[in-house]
């Protein structure tokens, strides 16, 4: 990789030549209706590309190639050690893209450079050729019936899978559907979020480079309530699989009712606690893990360890360690290799976030660090990394999902305290336990309510290890790791008289 520069950098972005419109069928085309929407770079406020704006007739059209692809069987029938080798060469061919792929990402986020470069790009890369590694390592089953039978379990793709992607982690929740989704043998149509379609605009390409046939994948840029609500709608969609609000997924279920009842893969919001207790092993780990675990991609994370939950005894000295690890992140442009926070996606989403200190400090919250817009004589929507303290659970600000910067601290001063506030709430995505009591530590993680619970640790992640959470953060599909499969595929039995 080059050295490059924040200069470098922005030259680059200036005269990247920028693929913009839909790609349906190997082709990149215009909406049928002819329309764009702008793109406001987050780092700048400057619109910096135009969009083609995909509509019901546009997914009309994805679904009627990808439905072709998918029965006269170009890729379901492809030897599946062939489309293994496909789908690990568009993983080699992201990696060989990797800077472009990366501007992409940045232009569209303003999560840093060096975060994509490191991150986002490698880690879609990496899920992607895991799940080209396994196609052809799934196998069947045979049912252990009455014996004058042989009967068959066989896993059979589902046929078109519509993959409706946030903007947070662009490339990497686009791995994690379309993987194991062309891994099966389904063909699919990707609508990313509307503030963040360049990247898998050009992976379309590079899937065509790769062997992938024509029609097998597909992407559909435009908003939610359209784009997005033609293929949730849609008579000839098998599935849909979706990251993103626990608002719109509750869309997505709705939309499948009322339609042609397709399985729906929902992973959504998250107001994920840190239970720290006073015999938490190393108060600097701890604080590296919360503050990390929440300031991270400007906290537009749905997994963030967003709510910190101490024993009272701890809690000065480990806010102290916190907000000294804080003041250690940089913030700066996205284009700057050395910045480690970025900007916030959208004005609208900034917004928010400040809109949400607000409340917190009338709810009767401290701010204790940050709390403010950073940067504003950029243009660009930047937040300061902060802290609310003497926050109560029962607060708006600690029940709703922010999507930004913001970390909110309770106290508590018994175990079960500390459980009962962590489970208070509607979401159980993911958790995390501080302690160096081996017992109370699998007592704590057996009793909270959430897909996964990190011991310890924060934020550790592997492709063999699913992703998914509990309640309103989700209805029980996963993404990542084999279990992913279970989302992309059906069983049929087959009972053979012998
Ligand atoms: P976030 O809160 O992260 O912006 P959203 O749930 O709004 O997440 O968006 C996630 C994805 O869902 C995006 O691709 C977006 O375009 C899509 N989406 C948003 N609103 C709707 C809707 N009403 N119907 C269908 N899709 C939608």
């Amino acid at each position: 990789m080059s050295v490059m520069t924040l200069f470098d950098w922005q030259a680059r972005a200036a005269s990247a030549q920028l693929r913009t419109q839909a790609f349906i069928n190997g082709q990149y085309v215009d909406a049928l209706s002819g329309k764009t929407f702008a793109r406001v770079s987050p780092r700048d406020g400057q619109v910096f590309a135009h969009i083609a704006e995909c509509d019901k007739e546009d997914v009309d059209l994805a679904v009627k190639a990808a439905r072709t692809a998918f029965e006269d069987g170009r890729w379901a029938n492809m030897k599946p050690s062939e489309r293994k080798r496909i789908i690990v060469k568009l993983a080699q061919l992201m990696r060989d893209n990797l800077e472009e792929l990366a501007l992409l990402e940045t232009l569209d986020t303003g999560k840093p450079i060096n975060d994509s470069l490191k991150v986002d790009i490698p880690l879609a890369a990496t899920y992607l050729q895991w799940y080209g590694e396994a196609t052809d390592k799934l196998y069947g089953e045979i049912a252990p019936a009455a014996s004058q039978y042989l009967t068959l379990i066989t896993r059979e793709p589902l046929g078109v899978v519509g993959a409706v992607v946030p903007w947070n982690y662009p490339m990497i929740i686009s791995a994690w559907k379309i993987g194991p989704a062309l891994a099966s043998g389904n063909s699919v149509i990707l609508k990313p979020a509307e503030q963040s379609s360049l990247g898998a605009i050009r992976l379309a390409e590079l899937a065509i480079e790769a062997g992938i046939p024509d029609g097998v994948l597909n992407v559909v840029p435009g908003f939610g309530p359209t784009a997005g609500a033609a293929l949730g709608r849609h008579m000839d969609v098998n599935k849909i699989s979706f990251t993103g609000s626990t608002e719109v997924g509750k869309y997505f279920l709705r939309y499948a009712g009322e339609s042609n009842l397709k399985s729906v893969g929902l992973e959504c919001g998250g107001k994920s606690p840190h239970i720290v207790f006073a015999d938490a092993p190393d108060l600097d780990t701890v604080a590296s893990g919360v503050a990390w675990g929440i300031f991270y991609n400007q906290g537009e994370t749905c997994n963030a360890g967003s709510r910190l939950l101490v024993e009272r005894s701890i809690k000065d000295e480990l806010l102290e360690r916190i907000k000294r690890v804080t003041e250690t992140i940089k913030l700066g442009d996205p284009f700057d290799p050395t910045s480690q926070i970025g900007a916030i996606v959208t004005e609208e989403q900034m917004k928010r976030v400040l809109n949400y200190i607000e409340i917190g400090q009338a709810e009767g919250a401290n701010v204790c660090l940050g709390g403010k817009q950073a940067m504003p004589e950029t243009g660009g929507y930047y937040v300061e990394s902060t802290i609310l303290e003497n926050v109560q659970n029962n607060m708006r600000v600690a029940q709703e999902e922010i999507f930004g910067p913001v970390l909110v601290l309770t106290e508590f001063d018994t175990p079960e305290e500390a459980i009962r506030i962590a489970n208070d709430t509607s979401y159980g995505l993911a958790a995390a336990v501080w302690t160096s009591d081996l017992s109370r530590a699998h007592r704590t993680a057996r009793a909270l309510q959430a897909g996964f619970v990190w011991v310890n640790c924060f934020d550790v992640s592997d492709p063999t290890a699913p992703f998914g959470g509990f309640k309103q953060s989700g209805n029980g599909s996963r993404d990542k790791s084999l279990h992913a499969f279970d989302q992309y595929t059906q069983l049929k039995t087959t009972w053979i008289q012998l």
